[in-house]
């Protein structure tokens, strides 16, 4: 298999993680008035069984929640903040943030994902009466670095590969226009959902403390990030998943440091970070959904797989991890 391969396999998981959405919306676990132009219609299938609805609603809702605690947050302090999502995919978040309660709250938002993957993405985006709306003024909106990224007054859509040293291509694509893309001084939160897996450890780190120097070389920059990803695959339902990757051509380092809820803090920890929590989606779903939601959601479709969906859930986490100066007191609250 060629690397070319393998990465091409890597990309098709946008493929995946959209249509999941698509369905839970579908079937009314999320609403998300922004997800259809991302699905295009040769790709369109039969909604995803009950339990898949089940993971991408809890997942959705717990990282939603995170985003919105940090929206609110920088509202509280009286700043503006900004939100970086690598490996953003066809992710319709900023669409949501932007016409939502915290729309002023957000001073940039900036989605880097593999070139093939944003150049759809933008050619998506200006097919869209409904998602062009959102950046702006046209005159404000250009197409960028040939026509692999988006620019517009908050929204910036850049390609990047994340593998290769951080320097060379977030350093190169955020600083490539008239200013730089993100001030150094507002507090910005990095979302990873379902990336670093597809990275090596190595790699994943170098990104990670890219983002901290970034942020911190005076000492007033914080830094928060939320990291979704599967987890425990060295169990024997764990291996399954790999299998099951593995026939796809898609294979997994970025888990292999993390065999237990409690190795998961340390990603952010090894590197400096102030505080880092993680929570399974079980958990999540357990104790952190509200009775009312989990109430509704039950309506919707028959489960009967509840071993199964504990399984699954089991096997996946959301790691938030939080760097905060001497001298600041933001996000004290955040998680
Ligand atoms: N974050 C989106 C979501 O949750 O809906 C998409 C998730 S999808 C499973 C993984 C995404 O990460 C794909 O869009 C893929 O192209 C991107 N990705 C994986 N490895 C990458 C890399 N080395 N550089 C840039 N993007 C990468």
């Amino acid at each position: 298999q060629s690397s070319q391969d393998a990465d091409s396999s890597i990309r098709l998981t946008d493929t995946d993680a959209a249509l999941a959405r698509f369905s839970a919306v579908q079937k009314g676990y999320l609403q998300d008035p922004y997800i259809k132009p991302f699905v295009p219609r040769s790709h369109l299938q039969p909604p995803r069984p009950p339990l898949i609805n089940i993971g991408t609603f809890v997942r959705a809702t717990a990282i939603d929640d995170l985003v919105f605690q940090w929206l609110q947050t920088s509202t509280n302090h009286g700043t503006r903040c900004q939100i970086v999502s690598l490996g953003a995919g066809s992710d319709t978040r900023f669409w949501r943030i932007a016409t939502g309660a915290h729309k002023d709250a957000l001073a940039a938002y900036v989605e880097m994902d593999f070139p093939e993957i944003t150049t759809k993405k933008g050619m998506a985006i200006r097919k869209s009466k409904e998602l062009s709306a959102v950046l702006g003024d046209p005159a404000d909106v250009a197409v960028a670095h040939g026509g692999t990224g988006l620019s517009s007054p908050k929204y910036h859509l850049l390609p990047a590969d994340l593998r290769l040293p951080p320097k060379e291509t977030l350093g190169k694509v955020l600083a490539s226009g008239s200013s730089p893309i993100l001030s150094p001084t507002l507090p910005t939160l990095l979302l990873f959902e379902c990336v670093l897996v597809y990275m090596s450890p190595a790699e994943s780190s170098a990104v990670l403390q890219w983002f901290r120097d970034y942020f911190s070389p005076d000492g007033s920059g914080v830094l928060g990030s939320i990291v979704y990803e599967m987890f425990r695959l060295q169990d024997s339902f764990g291996r399954v998943m790999v299998q099951n990757l593995k026939a796809r051509q898609v294979s997994l380092p970025g888990a292999a440091p993390y065999p237990d809820i409690a190795s998961l803090p340390g990603r952010y920890l090894n590197l400096g970070f102030t505080s880092a929590h993680a929570l399974t989606l079980k958990e999540i779903r357990k104790s952190y959904i509200s009775p009312a939601e989990l109430e509704r959601i039950s309506q919707l479709e028959l489960m009967d797989e509840i071993e199964e969906l504990d399984l699954v859930l089991d096997h996946y986490a959301i790691t938030w991890g939080l760097f905060v100066p001497q001298s600041a007191s933001f996000g004290a609250e955040w998680g």
